[in-house]
């Protein structure tokens, strides 16, 4: 295509000595999401030379057919055309720009650093809600009108279709969310518009700040001391990132609180970031109770909600933002902090492009401004730990907990001294504990990182596994029904009660997951309250919410889950935390697994003895020597760091190096195979080449992935490491350039990878 220009280009500007300017033009370069690389460029007619602006969207045509197609303008710039065949710009979108150009330079070196294309991150930085509605008039809200039929048994003439949409219309939606919401067609609701069963209602406006009740308590020796680096960078005006290092309970976020206090003092905005808000809704309420207005940007909120909360941080109209990864491109135009409260969740990753980490944005934003960063943790990453141990950042520790509590004394089972009693893994020590903290009127919370009810079902006779037909995974048994669901793809098959290799009538099922857990749990502790907190019991829009209020509130006291129940949760009735697997991730092949079981459960451990009464920890192990589940044990994860850094180094591995991985996918096993080691090849001629300084820089595999079948597609998996990730990168670019993929395969490029499966 003519139109591909370098990059470089579009910030030339013509001459201005020159004479004649007959052949200059105002050209806008156009980011199209998803399909080109590169911008391509547009004149500008004259007639929309005062509406062109980056950061707006354009309409501009493309390809042989010229087909009309909208995409964002980054740069303007008035050039010599000298009889290039430039196609003209069409319409704008957009009457204002919907970002900034931070914003877009932000964007473009996001491309670059995660080696994705610019479109995908624009997308991704703009949430659907805007770009739907900065566009086009915004559509009506709809409710159920006044006189529709309220209950199930006064819709005898309603259609099921109609009665899901009413159901859904619990708050005023559009007519795509409601569609969206209730599975209706977008006919069945104008039907029910014009049949009078809806109505127009005025769209939901903000929600009224709610006057901060909450005033801050004198900070411990130990906060003032974390909190006087972070007002010390904002009041210089300078970029500084501090590292919270602190136990659970430690004050991590009493200091957040009055760090951002402080930014609101200079007139300025400040973004928090928590793993995902469904999970910490405590967070969430003591920013609200200490500032009134926040805006909390969750998963849940409507794209009107959404677009209404984004102006209202662009207008400057609100102080304080707290939201998940994304919210890290909050549109604040005054920004004076950033903070990451459990910086060493893996949430902070995206997992499809662009595969950003909210870490490095979050480092970018706050150079760009000059303003301090501030990463919270009881188990940094050791990437950031790292980075303090060189002095590039500077850690802060909290080693204790506020108010003399003391950290819960921990007892490892050691589950090689003959398995549990009961099925299901109670074992009888952790059994005690329980019925200890039930008798003393605590809580209790058991964790268990596999959900289901059996993680493998087996015949006895010829061994044979029920796996899903297009994965390489075992099926999870799930009760009741017997339902076999495969955690990959989510496929459903009914387990049937015969080997399907020998016809042998009954399997034995292995591996317990939260669902066994938690029957066994009710079984054996009749009298006691018993919820689990699991992606399966979580589906529904305000179910954790709702758990978590009915286990503050003493309804719930035994809380059985998944990883869900680890994050910051903070009730002081616990008495007892049970870590009835620890080993679960701990051999999963990835080079985090040892870091990942030393952080949860040192997270979890710390749910334990916040109040007066104290707490106890079990952990049940079948590797209570492994330095991982040690450390954990002892509230000591300095000890694990100190282990495992040279063991990081060795390999070569992040903090030491960076790592780009590459999955192959394929129906056919070979050309998986092939392309993944074509792939191989000539990343290793990159480094044999002797074009660049490649020392260190290694190729492993390919190999298959550890999944090596997924929804019927093979995976071969292959990764590039080194010590320096420009150079990683740049090698990548001289393999893959030019490269014809055959239409067979697909492949990914995932740079600082946290998921190796
Ligand atoms: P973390 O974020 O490290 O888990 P928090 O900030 O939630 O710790 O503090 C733990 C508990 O101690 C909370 O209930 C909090 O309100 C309280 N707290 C924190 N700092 C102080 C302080 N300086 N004085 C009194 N109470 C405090
Ligand atoms: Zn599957």
């Amino acid at each position: 295509m003519s139109q591909h220009t370098p990059q470089q280009q579009l910030f030339e500007k013509s001459p201005v000595w020159e004479e004649d300017d007959q052949h200059s033009a105002v050209v806008a370069s156009v980011v199209l999401a998803g399909r080109v690389d590169r911008p391509l460029d547009y004149v500008v007619p004259e007639k929309l030379a005062g509406q062109v602006e980056p950061g707006k969207r354009l309409r501009v045509p493309l390809g042989r057919r010229n087909q009309p197609t909208v995409g964002y303008c980054v740069a303007v710039a008035t050039r010599d055309l000298p009889g290039t065949g430039l196609k003209s710009v069409l319409s704008v979108e957009d009457e204002r720009p919907l970002l900034s150009p931070t914003m877009l330079e932000l964007t473009s070196w996001m491309s670059e650093r995660w080696m994705c294309r610019h479109g995908e991150v624009l997308e991704a930085v703009l949430p659907a809600g805007v770009r739907e509605a900065a566009g086009r008039r915004q559509q009506p809200h709809l409710m159920p009108a006044p006189q529709a039929p309220a209950s199930d048994e006064a819709r005898p003439r309603l259609t099921p279709s109609q009665v899901k949409v009413l159901t859904a219309a619990t708050e005023p939606l559009t007519a795509s969310e409601l569609a969206d919401r209730s599975g209706a067609s977008r006919a069945v609701i104008t039907r029910m518009l014009n049949r009078g069963l809806l109505v127009e209602v005025e769209a939901p406006s903000a929600p009224t700040a709610k006057a901060a009740d909450d005033t801050p308590p004198p900070l411990s020796n130990a906060q003032a001391a974390a909190l006087a680096p972070i007002c010390e960078a904002m009041r210089e005006g300078r970029h500084e990132t501090v590292v919270l290092f602190g136990v659970t309970g430690s004050g991590k976020t009493e200091v957040y609180l009055q760090a951002v206090e402080e930014t609101l003092r200079y007139g300025k905005q400040a973004i928090v970031l928590v793993p995902e808000i469904s999970l910490t809704p405590q967070t969430c309420s003591r920013f609200r109770r200490r500032f009134g207005r926040v805006a909390v940007l969750h998963s849940h909120l409507t794209p009107a909600e959404r677009h209404r909360e984004w102006r209202a941080i662009a207008a400057g109209e609100v102080g304080v933002v707290v939201g998940a990864r994304s919210a890290v491109f909050a549109p604040t135009p005054r920004l004076g902090l950033l903070v990451i409260d459990e910086e060493h969740e893996t949430s902070f990753k995206q997992g499809t492009a662009p595969r950003y980490h909210a870490r490095d944005v979050a480092e970018w934003r706050c150079r760009r401004e000059s303003i301090p960063l501030v990463l919270g943790s009881a188990t940094p990453a050791l990437e950031t730990f790292q980075k303090c141990l060189t002095g590039e950042w500077r850690m802060a520790e909290l080693p204790e907990r506020v108010g003399g509590t003391h950290l819960p004394g921990v007892l490892t089972v050691d589950l090689r001294d003959g398995p549990p009693r009961r099925a299901g893994g109670l074992s009888s020590r952790l059994e005690a504990g329980i019925r200890w903290a039930l008798n003393a009127e605590g809580q209790v919370i058991l964790l268990l990182n596999r959900r289901g009810f059996a993680t493998h079902v087996q015949c006895h006779a010829c061994g044979h596994s029920v796996t899903c037909p297009q994965c390489d995974l075992s099926l999870t048994l799930h009760q009741p029904g017997s339902r076999g669901i495969c955690h990959g793809c989510g496929r459903v098959i009914k387990v049937r009660p015969t080997c399907s290799e020998c016809g042998t009538t009954g399997l034995s099922i292995r591996g317990s997951g939260t669902q066994r857990l938690e029957d066994n749990v009710a079984r054996t502790f009749p009298e006691a309250r018993v919820a689990r907190m699991d992606a399966d019991t979580m589906r529904r829009r305000g179910s954790h919410e709702a758990t978590l209020d009915a286990f503050r509130r003493g309804d719930i006291d035994i809380l059985v889950g998944t990883q869900m129940i680890a994050k910051g949760l903070d009730f002081p009735s616990v008495m007892l935390v049970g870590v009835v697997y620890a080993d679960a991730a701990l051999h999963l092949p990835d080079f985090r697994a040892a870091e990942r079981t030393c952080q949860l459960i040192t997270q979890v451990a710390g749910r334990s003895g916040r109040g007066p009464k104290g707490g106890r920890v079990v952990v049940q192990t079948a590797t209570p020597d492994h330095p991982a589940i040690r450390a954990a044990a002892v509230h000591d994860y300095n000890a694990f760091v100190r282990h495992e850094l040279p063991i990081r180094e060795a390999l070569g591995y992040p903090p030491f190096g960076q790592v780009v991985r590459f999955v192959v996918r394929s129906r056919s096993e070979t050309a998986a195979r092939e392309w993944a080691e074509h792939l191989a090849g000539r990343l290793r001629q990159q480094i044999t080449s002797g074009e660049t300084n490649s020392t260190g820089v290694r190729v492993l595999g390919p190999a298959p992935a550890p999944i090596e079948r997924l929804r019927d597609a093979w995976r071969w998996h292959l990764q590039i490491q080194g010590p320096d990730g420009g150079l990683l990168r740049e090698l990548v670019r001289r393999a893959i350039d030019g490269l014809r993929v055959p239409d067979s395969v697909a492949w990914i490029v995932d740079v600082d990878p946290v998921e190796m499966l």
